[in-house]
């Protein structure tokens, strides 16, 4: 199949809804990352975005939506405080997740029995929803394991040849991938750090942060969001955080780096790839810089340990993930 990449237009955006109302599935941009779109209610064209991935059937699909009234025939018992954040957070980086009603397909939720949602804010989602009239399942738009796609480029490397139509709007604005939340006893649940950062979610309630989000689950342990437990994120080189910031960290660099090894600083430094001086910053680059390392054949990455505050605890969680949890305490290295 030859894959064809389409600048976002009207008419981009018409062929892209035409090839998703005959079941199929388009690349499209997001705020947070590229994602890999198909209609959410249409058990077989879900099934190819899994196809298309690699992606593990168990790991549950987020529904798009572009209008709040699209939510209303997928899910139940949608709660007050609910209702509260999608007034303020939707259109966003928000995935709420609710009871879903039989309109979505145990495939699309990865056989829950419930359904995460979010209403997208980049303008080309929005009107590729809107042109379908059907929400989209999307998953970021990588093969499963691989660093989220923030550039059209990205996913044309993942995906040439699988899929019809990538859609390019440009760089993703936030870099990373949505929060995910659930309601626990009245309180906001975190089962992934994103865009929208518990700081401003606590404006509305008690939040919590799931304990998967910076810690590996064992082995056999249950998670609430599957997704959590996979390996993620991963370029070929091996990732590692550096526990150390500044002079600290480049010093420890440079003594044991050697080879082919690629540094990644917060903010400029001689020698070293510089990931942002704000976790915003961090945030957008992340992931390109991870790919970047497969092009430059780094055999491993050393990551300078990032803030965690705001969207710092969604880099840090993308970070953690991508290092397998190896985390460097340059204290013992003195
Ligand atoms: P991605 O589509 O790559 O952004 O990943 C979606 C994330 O949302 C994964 O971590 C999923 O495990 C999580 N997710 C989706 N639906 C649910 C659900 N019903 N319950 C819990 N987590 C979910
Ligand atoms: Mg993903």
């Amino acid at each position: 199949m030859r894959t064809e990449v389409l600048k976002f237009s009207e008419e981009s955006a018409q062929k892209a809804a035409e090839i998703l109302k005959n079941g199929g599935i388009v690349a499209i941009p997001t705020e947070t990352v590229y994602g890999l779109a198909a209609n959410a209610l249409d058990e077989n064209a879900v099934r190819s975005i899994f196809a298309a991935k690699g992606r593990p059937q168990d790991n549950p699909l987020i529904v798009h939506i572009s209008e709040i009234e699209m939510m209303k025939p997928l899910v139940s018992d949608v709660p007050e405080l609910a209702k509260k954040l999608a007034e303020r957070f939707w259109p966003g980086p928000l995935t709420m997740i609710f009871n879903k009603t039989s309109a979505v397909p145990d495939v699309t939720s990865g056989g829950l029995s419930t359904a995460a949602v979010r209403m997208p804010k980049n303008e080309a989602a929005r009107a590729i929803i809107e042109k379908c009239g059907f929400p989209l399942a999307a998953p970021s738009a990588n093969t499963s394991g691989k660093p989220s796609p923030t550039a059209a480029e990205h996913v044309f490397e993942d995906m040439n040849g699988k899929i019809p139509l990538i859609i390019d709007g440009g760089e993703c604005a936030v870099g990373v991938e949505s929060t995910v939340i659930c309601f626990k006893d009245g309180k906001i649940h975190i089962l992934r750090p994103g865009g929208i950062t518990k700081e401003m979610l606590e404006e509305f309630g008690e939040v919590e942060v799931d304990k998967a989000v910076e810690a590996a689950p064992a082995p056999d342990e249950k998670v609430i969001s599957p997704g959590m437990k996979y390996k993620h994120y991963s370029p070929k080189a091996e990732v590692f955080i550096v526990d150390a910031h500044g002079d600290k960290f480049a010093d420890y660099c440079r003594k044991n780096g050697g080879g082919k090894t690629l540094f990644l600083s917060c903010g400029e430094r001689e020698g070293f790839l510089d990931y942002g001086e704000t976790s915003e910053i961090q945030a957008r680059r992340l992931f390109s810089l991870l790919r970047l390392s497969d092009e430059k054949g780094a055999e491993r990455v050393f990551v300078e340990m990032p803030s965690k505050e705001g969207v710092g605890l969604a880099v840090y969680n993308r970070l953690l993930r991508a290092a397998g949890f190896k985390i460097i305490n340059v204290e013992q290295y003195e």
